[in-house]
C-alpha cells in the first residue's frame, strides 16, 4: 500500500496498520503539531 502526504512525500508500507505507523512517524518527523486520526491517514491511500 501506498500513498501521499499532501507535503509531497510519499510513504509505502506492506499493509494498513503499517502504513499508518508510516504516517503517523512521517507526521512526527516533518509536521510537528499536526496530529492525524487513522481514518484521517487511511482518506489519503491508494489501494
Ligand atoms: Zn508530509
Amino acid at each position: 500500500m501506498q500513498m501521499q502526504c499532501p507535503c509531497g512525500a510519499a510513504l509505502e508500507a506492506p499493509d494498513e496498520d503499517a502504513l499508518v505507523d508510516a504516517a503517523q512517524a512521517h507526521l512526527e518527523a516533518q509536521h510537528p503539531g499536526r496530529s492525524y486520526t487513522r481514518e484521517q491517514i487511511l482518506f489519503f491511500v491508494d489501494p
